[in-house]
This record gives structure tokens, C-alpha cells and sequence, in this order.
């Protein structure tokens, strides 16, 4: 399995992939604490968390 690139991450958060490929990344991040932060990361960087 691949980790999250940034661009990847973005393309997440931003809703660009496929709903498989979404469905992909949450399930490695929920197991993967580095591409969870990655995701949390670009969330924050975004303002998309309070
Ligand atoms: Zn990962």
C-alpha cells in the first residue's frame, strides 16, 4: 500500500477522487497514523477544521 502524497491528500479533501479511491484512502488512514495526519495536516492548512 502507497501512503498518502500531499497531492493526494488534497485531491481527498477537496473531493477530486473517485468515491473508491475516497473509499481507499479513509480506510488506510483510520489504519495509518502518518496519512491520518497528513489528512488533518491539509485539512487545518485549508480552515476546513475549527
Ligand atoms: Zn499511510
Amino acid at each position: 500500500m502507497m501512503h498518502l502524497t500531499a497531492e493526494t491528500a488534497l485531491d481527498l479533501i477537496e473531493g477530486r477522487l473517485t468515491s473508491d479511491e475516497r473509499a481507499v484512502w479513509e480506510a488506510h488512514a483510520q489504519a495509518c497514523k502518518d496519512c491520518e495526519n497528513e489528512i488533518e495536516y491539509w485539512k487545518r492548512a485549508l480552515g476546513m477544521l475549527e
